[in-house]
């Protein structure tokens, strides 16, 4: 027990994975932690969270960062000078969710596709967006995908496509970013390990804290020269952290004790959409989820996503409004089977409510 599941009797909050709050597990581990300065490098367990995590994301090293953004931020600035290009879905996170940072801080020109409805982007449309050299143009250097894909309803890319996005990226002198924030969600969802998924990837940024319960932190991952690189920037931005080991030893927790346990988040995620597919006034695909992420829309006539949502949340179920019809539900270790059947009924009462 963590506290937290007696938190989740009063409300079920499924705004999103990033609410999981530190095992006990974890606690004991930060308690116990050894540190030291690791601006210097001299915190043991930060460098030994970084060699996990380089091993479990199959690359030669790794780097610990306060969060998802800034490692995204360090692997575009890695890999992209100023005026360089970087092809990307208009559905990215990178592109919608970070403030644009690439572009602010590292000058760096965003060339969006539109995403598939799987979260892939299409490697002809990839193909055909690649500067040719031509003194007018300017270089494009990084593909950069998401796996899972956030705005796309937590959709995996597989490993086949991985294989052939960064098998163009390198036919063209590209590098091949992932924002792998749930890469563990696709991972599990897929039967394939981690660094198998990213086998072509020459970067990843992979969440610690968001179904991984880690309380803070992310991991960016590649060759020894691009974590150098990496290091540099994260001192830059700021995120040069001293006795770090504190916050790294649960993220050590997070990779040896909470990974295949997403399973369980996924079969209730299908259990939220296959239940909210028979209720009147939505829709919802239930067999286009495949990880935690359930996306819905409510039908019209209908309510507002906004006043569904609180409508819903004086019913003791907390989501998210995406849209003035879309709905996004996230399913993480604190919302059990029982939880699911709870958010069902206050769903269908929520909506007879503004029905009637
Ligand atoms: C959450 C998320 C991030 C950023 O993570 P933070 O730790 O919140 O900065 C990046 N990419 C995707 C796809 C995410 O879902």
């Amino acid at each position: 027990m963590d506290g937290s599941d007696r938190a989740s009797e009063t409300t079920v909050d499924l705004r999103s994975d990033t609410l999981t709050r530190p095992t006990d597990s974890m606690r004991e581990a930060m308690a116990r932690a050894e540190v030291g300065d690791d601006v210097y490098g001299e915190d043991p367990t930060v460098n030994a969270l970084e060699a996990l995590a380089a091993e479990r994301l199959g690359k030669a090293a790794a780097l610990f960062v306060p969060s998802g953004t800034m490692g995204n931020l360090i692997s575009v600035l890695a890999q992209c000078g100023r005026g360089d290009e970087m092809i990307l879905g208009a559905d990215a996170h990178i592109f919608y969710y970070e403030q644009g940072g690439a572009a602010g801080f590292g000058g760096v020109q965003p060339r969006t596709l539109a995403n598939r409805a799987d979260g892939t982007l299409d490697l002809a449309e990839v193909e055909a967006a690649i500067r040719a050299d031509n003194d007018h143009y300017p270089v494009t250097r990084l593909i950069a995908l998401e796996n899972t894909h956030n705005r796309c309803g937590g959709r995996v890319l597989g490993v086949d496509y991985m294989d052939a996005a960064a098998a163009l990226a390198h036919a063209r002198g590209l590098r091949l970013h992932v924002d792998g924030a749930r890469i563990w969600n696709a991972a599990v969802a897929l039967g394939v390990s981690p660094a198998r998924l990213l086998a072509g990837a020459d970067s990843v940024s992979a969440c610690l804290s968001k179904g991984l319960s880690a309380p803070v932190g992310s991991v960016v991952a590649g060759d020894r020269d691009f974590i150098r690189r990496a290091r540099r920037l994260r001192k830059a931005l700021g995120g040069g952290m001293r006795q770090a080991g504190v916050i790294a030893a649960a993220g050590i927790v997070a990779l040896e004790e909470m990974v295949e346990r997403l399973a369980e988040d996924h079969a209730n995620a299908r259990l939220l959409a296959n239940g909210l597919a028979a209720l009147d006034g939505v829709r919802i695909d239930p067999t286009a989820v495949q990880t935690n992420l359930v996306y819905f829309e409510l039908a019209r006539p209908g309510p507002d996503a906004g006043d569904f949502c609180a409508a819903l949340e004086r019913r003791g179920v907390r989501m998210g409004a995406t849209s003035a019809t879309g709905v996004r539900a996230v399913i993480h270790r604190h919302v059990h089977a029982a939880a699911v059947d709870r958010t069902l009924a206050a769903v269908a009462e929520t909506l007879r409510a503004a029905a009637a």
